[in-house]
Parts: structure tokens; sequence; C-alpha cells
């Protein structure tokens, strides 16, 4: 009989992983049960910028972060916020995040994450062909805009590693330069690099809707559930869920924000938060947007989606529980409208979601402490996205015992 796999959690990463498996179990005559308690990318798969963003390789930590991170924290809207009564409970991911910024461990992530960049890129390209979604795939490349010449050498560093990686760009030094590119910005930038490699996702909750019909056309097995347990067991890994337990040969944890839940009862403390990010979709006609727009020091980016504009980003380190504060999605569009003049502000609809990030912006794909049959595929942050169809990949070899076809060492649960 074949091999029974169950995949936690139906967010872009874990619909990637069950498309994959499940196209390579049904032939063996096994099967790969999707589990979700909300639905189909009904958290936050669904309302990113929906960028493939295989152009970003540096770490949130870097050197130097600590000394800009109080100047962010004055601004209550600013692009980073910690709200006071989570502070305390923050405490042990921030040291782990200080750490993450030295010199040593910064160069070992960035080395980590650019390999899985270049896997990743590849591995959504076969994804695309393999689901006939080339339609729902917009290749505009991205402006990253400067309002000085300064600012612009202030990021060199960036662009310097994207010089050490490979990544394809040209810098714009005017106005009239950029605009060329995207009309309608403010003449307060004044310079730009535009990746053109930068893809994105017409509408990132379609894109997943599209991988799931794939998944269920192939034979796999969705059940809207809560896991509410996980007991590896001699003869399969039993899983308690709200109605009828499910028996399994491989259990994947690809819950999101929510996976380190599932893992202490496991034996594995993984240092999970929550980067908080808010955003608003105007609909079409808001802007005639070209290509996606990077405002770095604002913290916040424009992309286009279902026909209309997303205006979107900052980092709340604010965990799974405070409600959202919407303010923060109504001062980017502020910000947005000043930038963009011509914007129409109006009928927007606004979202708050849960980046689930390490400290060191390096997801956790590879295996339980206590039990080869269980696995994880979470924790990819800023880049759950950019990164599904290349975790989706690594899994699939891991659940069949293949070789992996990239080092995972960087990415192991025991890293911390
Ligand atoms: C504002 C914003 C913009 C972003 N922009 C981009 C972008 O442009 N490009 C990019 O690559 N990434 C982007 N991201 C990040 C990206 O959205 C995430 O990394 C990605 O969605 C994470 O996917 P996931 O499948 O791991 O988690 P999720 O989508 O959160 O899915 C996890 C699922 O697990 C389920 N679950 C949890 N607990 C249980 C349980 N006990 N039982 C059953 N099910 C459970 C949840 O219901 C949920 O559906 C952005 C994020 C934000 C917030």
């Amino acid at each position: 009989m074949g091999q029974t796999c169950v995949i936690v959690g139906a967010g872009v990463v874990g619909v990637s992983a069950a498309l994959a498996l499940q196209t390579e179990l049904a032939g063996q005559g096994g099967k790969v049960i999707l589990i979700d308690k909300s639905g189909v990318a009904a958290e936050t798969s669904q309302g990113n910028a929906g960028a493939f963003a295989f152009t970003s390789v540096e770490p949130m930590a870097h050197p130097g972060i600590v000394k800009q991170v109080p100047g962010w924290l004055l601004d209550p809207l600013g692009p980073l916020s910690i709200p006071p009564s989570y502070a305390a409970k923050l405490t042990p991911w921030l040291l782990r995040f200080w750490r993450a910024s030295w010199q040593d461990q910064y160069r070992a992530s960035i080395a980590a994450q650019a390999a899985f960049m270049v896997h990743c890129k590849a591995a959504t390209e076969r994804q695309i062909k393999d689901v006939a979604g080339e339609a729902m795939i917009l290749r505009q490349g991205a402006l990253h805009l400067y309002d000085t010449a300064a600012a612009f050498r202030a990021a060199k560093p960036s662009w310097d590693l994207r010089d050490e990686f490979g990544v394809d760009y040209t810098v714009l030094k005017s106005p009239e330069e950029i605009a060329e590119i995207q009309p309608g910005l403010s003449a307060e930038f004044t310079h730009a690099g535009f990746t053109p490699g930068w893809m994105s996702t017409t509408d990132p909750k379609a894109w997943v809707d599209h991988l799931f019909a794939a998944f269920l056309q192939r034979g796999g097995i969705f059940r809207q559930e809560e896991l509410l347990a996980v007991q590896p067991e001699d003869d399969g890994v039993l899983l308690t869920l709200t109605t009828a337990p499910v028996r399994a040969d491989h259990v994947v944890i690809a819950a999101g924000a929510w996976s380190h839940l599932m893992a202490k009862p496991l034996g594995d403390h993984l240092p999970l938060e929550t980067e908080r990010g808010y955003n608003t979709t105007l609909p079409p006609g808001a802007f005639d947007l070209r290509t996606s727009l990077n405002f770095g020091k604002h913290g916040f980016v424009v992309s286009p989606i279902k026909g209309g504009v997303r205006v979107g980003g900052a980092v709340e380190l604010g965990g799974l529980d405070l409600p959202p504060n919407y303010k923060r999605a109504d001062h980017l569009l502020t910000k947005a409208a000043r930038f963009m003049p011509g914007l129409d502000v109006c009928n927007g609809t606004q979202w708050m979601g849960y980046r689930p990030s390490f400290p060191d912006s390096l997801p956790v794909i590879g295996r339980a402490k206590g039990d080869r049959r269980i696995l994880y595929a979470c924790g990819h942050g800023h880049f759950g996205l950019t990164q599904s169809a290349g975790t989706a990949e690594l899994v699939a070899d891991l659940v069949i015992g293949r070789d992996p076809s990239m080092d995972l060492t960087s990415f192991r649960a025991d890293r911390f």
C-alpha cells in the first residue's frame, strides 16, 4: 500500500508542498491529505504583496540595525513598531535577532538565502509551467526608489550584494529616467535601482487557489479541521483533529506563524515570531502602475494586484493575539498618495497578516528532532510566496527519501 502524507496548513507553503507530494506519491499509490482550520489561503498567504522577490537576499538583521531601531521606534506608525504590551515577551527573540546581525551570522544568512533564492526561482518557473499558470504572473520588474543621491549612496551595500550575487539591475539618476519606467511619481524621487527580474502574481489568493485546484485534480484530499495534537507512534504518526483522527506515514507542519505551537510538544523550540504587516488594496483604475514600487526608507511597497493597486508593508512585532492597528495601513496609504500624486485612495480594503519569522530571516525546512517522519516547512517571513515552490521541492525530496537538491544545514530546526 502507498504512503500517506499529511500536510498541516493550507497557506502557499502547505499547498505548494501538497501539490508537489501528491504529484509524486499518486504514481506510487500514495496520497496526500491537506488540513487547515480556516480554509485555503485563509491567512497570511491571501493578502500579501504578491511578489516573487528572488532578488532580495539581505536578512532583516544586518550590521548597524541596532543603531537604527531606536529612531524607528520613536515613530509609533513608523516602518518598525513593538507594541509596549508585547515587548517583554519579545525579548528572547530580539536577543537572537541582535546576534543574527553580527557580521559572521549575517554573512552566513546571506549566503544561505542567496543559494536558496536561486533554487526557488528555478522551482517557481517549473511550478508555473506545471500548473499552466503564466496568465497569473506579471514580469514587470521593480523600482527601488530614493529621494536623494545621498540616500542612494547609503543603500550602496545592498546594491553591492546584488552585484555579488549576480542580480541584474539598472541605476536611474533623475526623475525623468524614472518616469520612463513609471510615470506619475513625485519628482522628489531622484534616484532608483530597477530590477527587471522581479516577478509577481496578479493575486496571491487566486494563485494559491490555482495550485490547490491542481492538487485536488491530481487526487489530493482536503479537510477543513484544526490540528489538536501530533503523537508519534510505532505504526505511524497519529494526528488528533476536531473530528476523526488520521494516521500518517509522514507529517509536514506548514502552519505559518502557528507552527511553533505544534513543534513545542515534539521537543523543538522554534523561536518563531510574527512580523505583522498591513496593506490597503485599491480597485482597478486607482493608478496606472507599470511596475512594482519599493519605498524602502518608508518600509512599504506598491504592487499591481487584482488589476488594482496594493499599498502595504510595515513590521509590527506584535504576536498572534493583539488586535490589528489599522492606523498603520492608513499611514502607508497617506504616504503613497504623497509619493504618487494622482493615486485614487477611495474604496480601499484594509488587511493585516502575520509574517512567520525567525531571527535570521531563514525558514526552517527539515526534520523534527524526535521523529524523522515529521518535517517542518515554516518561518518564511517576508518571502513565503517567493520561496513556496522551492520549499515544496525540498520537502518532497525529504519525504520521498531522496537527497535534497541543496544543502539544508542552514535551515535545520535545531540551529537556534
Ligand atoms: C503585508 C505582507 C506582505 C507580504 N508580501 C510578500 C510578498 O510580496 N512576497 C512574498 O514572498 N511574501 C510576502 N509576504 C509573506 C508571505 O505572505 C508569508 O511568508 C506566507 O504567506 C506564509 O505562508 P505560510 O503558508 O507559511 O503561512 P499561512 O499562509 O499563514 O498559512 C498557515 C496556515 O496554517 C493554518 N493553521 C494554523 N494552525 C493550525 C491548526 N492548529 N490546525 C490546522 N491549520 C492550522 C492556518 O489556518 C493557515 O491557513 C508578505 C506578508 C505580509 C504580512
